[in-house]
């Protein structure tokens, strides 16, 4: 496949003397939300889905990796945190949530997975990876959209 293309933005003054900006639409990494660069065709599939990036992206590609050598991932987000839970109790492993005071509140910033020393902990963004030798890792957000 072709290298992506990142066009950067173009601003130029139009004959009525305004300011006109001209920009590529970006494709955002499904992975982390950092830009891979111009949307373009390969980034929808023959039905219309967007389709996985990661593999694009520098911060996402070891997790590709890990899911090609029968690692299973989970990205923990609001959203999803029920669902990996249930999927966790499936494979008999203890997670529940992460309470953190924020802002004076105590609430739920992630999902702690295991007990005593193995245990980790995902924080909203970051990926949860369990190993096919029943470890469990985290590969943290990048700091840019934390
Ligand atoms: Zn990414």
């Amino acid at each position: 496949m072709n290298a992506r293309t990142n066009a950067p933005d173009r601003v130029e003054v139009n004959e009525q003397g305004e300011k006109v900006t001209t920009f590529s639409l970006k494709r955002a990494c499904n992975g982390c939300g950092q830009l891979v660069g111009d949307v373009d065709n390969r980034d929808v599939d023959e039905r219309g889905n967007l389709t996985d990036v990661r593999g694009e992206c520098d911060h996402c590609r070891p997790l590709v990796e890990l899911e090609a050598a029968g690692c299973r991932t989970w990205e923990v987000t609001p959203r999803s945190i029920n669902r990996v839970d249930d999927e966790l109790d499936r494979l008999d492993v203890y997670a529940k949530g992460y309470w953190q005071e924020v802002d004076g509140k105590l609430q739920v910033v992630g999902l702690r997975v295991g007990t005593g020393e193995t245990r980790v902990v995902a924080r909203f963004g970051d990926w949860l990876i369990a190993h096919p030798n029943g470890k469990f890792t985290v590969h943290k957000a990048p700091e840019a959209v934390r």
